[in-house]
């Protein structure tokens, strides 16, 4: 049995774009790849889900992927060239994609229109500062607070509150499209504001024939604002601490990491906490022991999942950096430190599927069982059952590739191919033959199993089996 119950995700890019590669970051551990769609061509993204979905495969493994939206970034438009620009100096911003020297090109239609005398505004992930003097429309004056290089394309975080910025880019539809047309498993939507954002993806899925989970990226104050309902109309969520961290000043960071897990634990959505994680290990071969510390406090604060962006996708290191995060994790998990607990129950009455697996995990502490098998079909048991942090592993047995695919980013579950049966017994029959094949148990062991009666209906979770192998 796998000795890891948090997941990782990793991010994929040219550090990574070979069929051996993939291979080898999947047996250092990972559990889900990102294709980042703010780089790389379709192309390269289609060819990244052949190797996954090949090595996966050869592996036996199975790992789910996710497409992550770019959203609304603003950026700086057209440089003649790059140049520095150094605190004191006075600039003008003027919306637009090319402009000459006098003027710095930000793409952003209503730039002028949308920001106001003093407004701070951050560029390149708040590597640079600017502070607004004066409006003059259609240019903005401001002094250089932090200075730094300025390059075509880097990031412009504005005071987000009166952005008047549609939730999806035209880019982001068409990488919708592709997502939904080459069979990703989750879609991530960045800059998330309202719980409408998830829905709108959600809509566009469904009318295309598909129900993609979405994964809702909190880096905006709005999210941070509307927390509750953005996880509630999500799949999973994402602590997005690349864009977050410019939003809020450092110190907050960790501190809104708190509260978006503890948000998800209360609404039974798995969270991955995301960037920065072992970022020096984009080119050294050892994390900082900061770095080290800093993925095992996600584990210890209940994460489901850790993910590693420049680490996999660009840096020299993907491999080593994949197996160095799941050494931490497996080291938090064995230490004597992490006591990892469910969620106080929903105000009664709860639904059958959540009472099921409180029952299940509650059966497995008292008859000391060795694991918990699940059946599920849509892949909900399977999430309710890893919410409530049981102590004994998940495995969730299902027909269909497409939902063990989605379970590799549930945190203590791991998952196996199962034909429904009609009969309660031949089903504990099957899993118990699968079990001791696998020699995840051993005759005398106990196990719990939580199906729905009649079986193989979805969303009909309401049994619990408490069974001895023979
Ligand atoms: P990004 O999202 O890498 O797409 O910006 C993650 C983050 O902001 O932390
Ligand atoms: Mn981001």
């Amino acid at each position: 049995m796998g000795p890891r119950r948090a997941k990782i995700v990793c991010t994929l890019g040219p550090a990574c774009a070979t069929p051996e590669k993939i291979q080898a970051l999947i047996s250092a551990g990972m559990d889900v790849a990102r294709l980042n769609f703010s780089h790389g061509s379709h192309e390269d993204h289609a060819r990244a889900i052949t190797m996954v979905r090949e090595a996966s495969e050869r592996l036996r493994k199975a790992v789910a992927i996710l497409g992550d939206l770019c959203g609304p970034k603003i950026r700086v438009g057209r440089l003649p060239a790059p140049r520095e620009v150094c605190p004191g100096e006075a600039l003008q911003l003027v919306a637009g994609d090319a402009s000459d020297d006098a003027t710095v090109p930000v793409r952003y239609p209503t730039l002028a229109l949308d920001l106001r005398e003093g407004d701070t505004i951050h560029l390149d992930d708040g590597r640079m500062r600017l502070r607004v003097t004066a409006i003059d429309p259609p240019v903005v004056r401001v002094t250089v607070e932090e200075g730094g290089d300025l390059r075509t394309g880097v990031g412009v975080h504005l005071p987000s509150g009166n952005l008047q910025l549609d939730a999806l880019t035209d880019k982001d539809k068409q990488d919708l499209m592709f997502a939904l047309t080459h069979g990703v498993d989750y879609i991530a939507v960045s800059f998330v504001r309202a719980p409408e954002d998830v829905k709108l993806v959600r809509d566009i899925s469904e009318a295309w024939g598909r129900q993609l989970p979405v994964v809702a990226k909190i880096e905006t104050p709005q999210a941070i604002e509307h927390l509750d309902a953005i996880v509630e109309a999500s799949d999973a969520v994402m602590v997005a601490r690349g864009d977050l961290g410019v939003e809020f000043p450092p110190e907050q960071v960790p501190v809104l990491q708190r509260r978006v897990l503890a948000s998800a634990g209360l609404h039974r959505r798995p969270v991955i906490v995301a960037t920065e994680m072992l970022h020096s290990m984009v080119s050294s071969t050892r994390p900082t022991r900061a770095e080290a510390s800093d993925v095992a406090t996600a584990i210890f604060e209940g994460a489901d999942a850790t993910m590693l962006s420049g680490e996999t996708a660009s840096g020299e290191h993907p491999t080593l950096a994949v197996s160095m995060m799941a050494r931490i994790i497996a080291a938090a998990e064995h230490s004597p430190y992490y006591s990892p607990k469910g969620p106080p129950p929903s105000p009664p009455p709860i639904p059958f599927s959540e009472a099921t697996a409180r029952m299940a995990v509650m059966a497995a502490r008292d008859t000391g069982a060795r694991l918990i098998a699940a059946f599920t079909q849509g892949g909900d048991t399977a999430r309710l059952l890893s919410r409530e942090r049981p102590s004994v592993p998940v495995v969730a047995f299902s027909p269909s590739e497409l939902i063990r695919r989605r379970l590799g980013l549930y945190w203590g579950v791991t998952s196996r191919v199962l034909q429904p049966l009609r009969e309660t017994d031949e089903m504990v029959e099957a899993v118990q033959a699968q079990l001791l094949g696998n020699g995840w148990v051993a005759p005398g062991d106990r196990i719990v199993v939580v199906f729905g009666a009649p079986i193989a209906v979805k969303g009909r979770t309401n049994s619990v089996r408490i069974h001895q192998v023979r």
